[in-house]
């Protein structure tokens, strides 16, 4: 640095510009000003905002220019490479390097003053105790999980509101992000002992004394008949079939007792890493042609339980004991934790996981340390992991590879992580394994082209078979009113099979709520959400309907609004409508419901899953969360409620997406065992998605579904880019999309499909149309988004069209 000389320093804000910001730095400052480093830089009139040194120069451009206030780091905190990434990222989705920068950062390391509110975790879910405006906070956090201060402004149309938020924090309904904090919460576990002072033989003698049931009798001495003194209750009353009331004769007489033990997962695993499992020969085949391979992208394709974690443990251990780090990317962290418990067991704190629920600070820190490549080595992560700063990256396995999640949809930038992973693959030139039981077409395809490489599992570990898939016809059912409620019968006869013979039973429905409308039978008025264009769902638990996409919520009423009749009923259903009826039908199992509104609170995932573990819940009801990854030994039974609603999904996706539900949720079934089932209720059972299921052929699925993308020119074999164009003015958003689409239709022709409205055509009071844009895939990708940003630039800057906004998303799906 030349003193004297007046400096330069190009900022990345956190904004969605792509302008460059030059700001000029003090004397004072120089010293400590290193690209990559933050500083706080004045912006308008009043705000500050951190953002990161890009280029440091003599350059003075010809306006005024304002002064950095600080530098925040005593070292950089990004390389020159890891904003080369971003830089990637920003240009191919089509948004602003501050866009990926906001996205990627802790928020510990943002100075925005943006303070979050999210939901008090202690917070009793008695929703009858809330005020109308407590209530309307309450549901949207339910939706959007936090909210901005102004949000929450803006919800209740006041203009201050922080008296009210404080109070909602004395009440201990929310609490301010900044100080949530990943508490500790111990896995407890029922257990059961003698009562303290008896043994064997005066346990017996003090029974005698007392009346007693054979039941009694028969559960003391098969318990006296176990090895250990104290042994897991539910499992046990589970292993001999008892049921947990035999016990609490038992326990009134004071023979036996029960009590919790805490178990801690963490301490045992931080003390001793297991040794590696030892892999079978296929197991090792995989290993080895991974290992060895000098393709960088890798599609590990093993059939549902076939081990490919094994060996995805062997594989990390192999690169980490060369002194690199590994990304293990998974599509949601918080349904995960059997697989994060795996990686500890393995290779205990070697293990980092980056989650959005850790507290700032925990994510600020291990942040650092993958930077510099200090303490955890592998990093397990949801899709924003990979905007971590890696300095040695030798491997990255994106684990359920097929899955939507790893696609952010809001805000910019609106990316795919599996993608970014494989670019990340040739960025840092690391390995990419890409694994599944079932590919999604775009990996197939690839692998065809010959890009990618593929390595297999073909068998179940330990040659368990695959469940066996019975379709039942529920049009015909109905029909013959062979249904209870929306079970047939032949699915609550498997039920029954499979709790008798002691296993679990796992039942899937797509849906949460209790019925997802309300429906006048005489009019058919359908009540509607007022800013969106949605019928509302109905939840029982609260008596509310609500709406799903931005948190609106009201009464029910029994008659309707339209007519007044009195005869208003409930359609279709949704997980906790199925929890209700399971109950009626075996009012003695323990029932669980695993949803979006059941695991809310945290920890809740791992409660549930605990439970499910240790057989202490019998049968389990879940979306589309029950289906992912999950390993338990004792699944005898997997139901499917109703495949019509994915196979009628209107989407292009739908098939390959309900063929891979299907298979994933089967894929829970016998895992460690042969004889297992999944029973697939359908009013078209003649599928062809179906019969491709039943026979767990992928084959014939890829090759089916390719013609019909070629033919209708989707992916992969075209590329879409999707523009939403939005206003408040219904009138406005139709002329600015008409707009938009003529002016780029004037280069790409007949690409250019829309507008049109989607299927929402008003979400949150804003008006939408969209246009799709198809590209071949052999045109040049980036020569479009260039023209096509021009065309958008040119709608916003339009003076017709004040108060336009417009949604571009680059392969959206
Ligand atoms: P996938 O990830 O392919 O669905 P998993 O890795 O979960 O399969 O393996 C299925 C089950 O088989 C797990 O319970 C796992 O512990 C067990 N398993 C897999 N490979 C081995 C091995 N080499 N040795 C012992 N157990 C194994
Ligand atoms: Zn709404």
């Amino acid at each position: 640095m030349i003193f004297g000389e007046p400096t330069y320093v190009d900022v990345i804000l956190p904004l969605p510009l792509k302008l460059k910001f030059t700001y000029q730095i003090g004397e004072e400052h120089l010293a400590k000003a290193i690209q990559g480093c933050r500083v706080a830089v004045p912006f308008g009139r009043s705000k500050v905002y951190a953002g990161i040194i890009d280029s440091i120069h003599h350059t003075k451009p010809d306006y005024e220019l304002k002064f950095v206030i600080e530098v925040l780091d005593e070292s950089p905190i990004v390389s020159r490479k890891h904003i080369d990434l971003w830089q990637w990222i920003a240009d191919y989705y089509m948004c602003s390097l501050g866009e990926v920068m906001n996205a990627a950062l802790p928020s510990s390391f943002k100075l925005a003053n943006e303070t979050y509110i999210v939901i008090h975790p202690e917070w009793d879910e008695d929703t009858s105790k809330l005020n109308d405006a407590e209530y309307l906070i309450i549901e949207a956090l339910q939706l959007q999980k936090r909210l901005k201060i102004q949000e929450i402004a803006q919800i209740l149309q006041r203009k201050t509101v922080l008296p009210f938020v404080k109070k909602m924090q004395e009440l201990k309904l929310v609490e301010i992000e900044d100080e949530v904090f990943e508490r500790y919460r111990p896995k407890i576990r029922k257990m059961m002992r003698l009562s303290p002072g008896l043994n064997s033989e005066t346990a017996i003698t003090l029974l005698n004394t007392h009346r007693r049931s054979p039941k009694q009798e028969e559960f003391l001495e098969q318990f006296l008949l176990e090895p250990k003194t104290e042994v897991p209750f539910h499992q046990f009353c589970k292993r001999y079939g008892f049921k947990t009331s035999y016990s609490k004769g038992l326990v009134q007489k004071e023979i036996i007792e029960l009590y919790d033990l805490e178990v801690n997962r963490l301490e045992q695993e931080q003390m001793q890493c297991a040794p590696l499992a030892d892999l079978n020969e296929e197991q090792q085949n995989a290993l080895q042609c991974l290992k060895t391979t000098d393709n960088k992208v890798n599609l590990f394709y093993g059939v549902t339980s076939s081990g490919k974690t094994e060996v995805y443990i062997h594989l990390i251990k192999s690169v980490v004991d060369s002194g690199k780090q590994v990304l293990f990317l998974v599509p949601e962290i918080a349904l995960t934790t059997q697989l994060v418990s795996r990686l500890k067991h393995a290779f205990g704190d070697l293990v980092g996981v980056y989650h959005s629920r850790f507290g700032m600070n925990e994510r600020a820190e291990l942040w650092r340390d993958v930077k510099s490549n200090l303490r955890f080595p592998i990093i397990i992560g949801a899709r924003s992991s990979v905007f971590l700063p890696f300095d040695d990256l030798g491997l990255i396995i994106v684990d359920e590879e097929h899955e939507s999640s790893f696609k952010q949809q809001d805000p910019a930038p609106r990316y795919q992580a599996r993608d970014v992973a494989v670019f990340m693959g040739h960025h840092y030139n690391s390995k990419v394994v890409l694994g599944t039981a079932t590919p999604s077409l775009e990996t197939s395809y690839n692998v065809n082209k010959g890009k990618y490489g593929l390595y297999s599992l073909k068998q179940r570990f330990g040659g368990f078979s695959f469940p066996k898939i019975h379709i039942v016809d529920i049009a015909h059912a109905y029909k013959r009113k062979r249904m209870n409620g929306h079970f047939s019968e032949a699915l609550l006869m498997a039920i029954q099979d499979t709790l008798e013979r002691g296993e679990q039973v796992l039942l899937f429905q797509n849906r949460r709520g209790f019925a997802p409308q309300q429906e006048c039978q005489s009019c058919g008025y359908v009540p509607h959400c007022k800013h969106c264009d949605v019928s509302l769902t109905y939840h029982k638990s609260t008596h509310r309907l609500r709406c799903h996409y931005c948190g609106y919520a009201e009464k029910t009423s029994t008659n309707c609004k339209a007519c007044n009749n009195h005869d208003v009923k409930l359609k279709g259903f949704g997980t906790e409508k199925i929890e209700d009826e399971i109950k009626g039908f075996f009012p003695e199992q323990v029932i669980r419901r695993m949803d979006l509104d059941t695991t809310r609170k945290k920890d809740a995932y791992e409660n549930i899953l605990n439970a499910f573990e240790d057989q202490e819940i019998d049968i389990l009801v879940g979306t589309q969360m029950i289906s992912k990854g999950l390993d338990f030994s004792h699944v005898g039974l997997v139901g499917v409620l109703s495949a019509d609603q994915m196979l009628n999904f209107p989407d292009f996706r739908a098939f390959e997406r309900a063929f891979q539900m299907l298979c994933q949720v089967s894929g829970r079934a016998g895992r460690k065992k042969s004889e297992s089932q999944v029973v697939i209720q359908s009013f078209q059972p003649n599928h062809e998605i179906l019969k491709l299921v039943e026979s767990h052929n992928y084959k014939d699925l890829l090759k089916d579904q390719l013609v019909e993308r070629q033919a209708f020119r989707y992916p992969p074999y075209f590329r879409l880019i999707h523009i939403l164009v939005r206003h408040r003015n219904r009138l406005m958003a139709e002329q600015a999309s008409s707009f938009l689409a003529q002016a780029m239709r004037t280069v790409f022709e007949q690409r250019v499909l829309g507008p049109e409205y989607p299927a929402l055509e008003r979400l949150k009071g804003y008006y939408q149309k969209q246009i799709l844009l198809k590209v071949e895939r052999d045109l040049s990708y980036s020569d479009s988004k260039q023209k096509l940003s021009r065309f958008v630039n040119g709608l916003l800057s339009h003076d017709n069209f004040k108060g336009v906004k417009v949604r571009v998303d680059v392969d959206p799906f």
